[in-house]
């Protein structure tokens, strides 16, 4: 039987803007568990055709990246809002929509969560550090950990979907990001919270997976063996 295909979209990353960029982990790990990554560039504006491939895929996963257009929110942008990709915003936000009508598997990562939010009708916290009361240090340049390394622990709501990949209540995760889910979207459900009470995981009940973390489990993964199994079950789950 053909690997589960799973598309991902690919968006112009650099400083420059002169490159297509994507953390490798992210597909490392779907190779890992089974699955066959489909890159999109964000910049394919013919909706035909990408709907047409999205039509063929078993799964899709959002990735890290700059921030959501805050008028996607209703909102003006704070001064510490950056790295703003329309084009990018509308693509993920069409595809997580698509993905939750049609049940199929979506895997959302860091910005991956909050486009997913955004696109169901929430909203964000724009920066952390200035708008949420005694907040952890969640970026990197706040905590200055590696990639792979656990920066604060997550309480996981029990009976959900994440409690049961994870095996566990309470987690230790990594941390890049200076936004965070404030309105929750309709159909959406909180699964894990930070001490400070930051949203770090969202679930779609009664979905096959439709699964967003606030962390990065593509960079503890392989060595953190409840990180590869978000991957494992996520492929899983597009197989089914
Ligand atoms: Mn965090």
């Amino acid at each position: 039987m053909a690997s589960p295909r799973v598309l991902i979209p690919i968006p112009v990353q650099d400083s420059e803007q002169r490159r297509f960029s994507l953390g490798k982990n992210y597909v490392n790990n779907l190779v890992a568990v089974g699955g066959m990554p489909v890159l999109l560039p964000t910049t394919a504006s013919a909706l035909d055709d990408w709907q047409a491939l999205y039509a063929s895929v078993d799964g899709v996963m959002l990735t890290g990246g700059g921030d959501v257009d805050p008028s996607l929110f209703g909102e003006v942008a704070h001064p510490a809002t950056y790295g703003v990709d329309r084009q990018r915003d509308e693509m993920e936000m069409t595809l997580a929509r698509w993905a939750l009508r049609d049940d199929k598997p979506l895997f959302a990562i860091c910005r991956g969560i909050q486009v997913m939010n955004v696109a169901l009708g929430g909203s964000l916290i724009q920066d952390l550090p200035t708008q949420w009361a005694n907040a952890l240090p969640h970026s990197g340049s706040q905590h200055g950990l590696p990639r792979h390394e656990a920066a604060h622990s997550v309480t996981i709501e029990p009976g959900t979907r994440l409690a049961q990949i994870l095996g566990t209540h309470q987690a230790q995760v990594n941390s890049f990001h200076h936004q965070a889910i404030n309105r929750l979207a309709e159909g959406l459900r909180v699964v894990a919270r930070a001490d400070d009470g930051v949203i770090e995981a969202v679930e779609s009940p009664n979905k096959r997976y439709y699964l967003g973390v606030q962390w990065h489990p593509e960079d503890m993964a392989p060595e953190r063996a409840d990180m590869m199994r978000l991957f494992g079950e996520f492929v899983a789950a597009c197989r089914a």
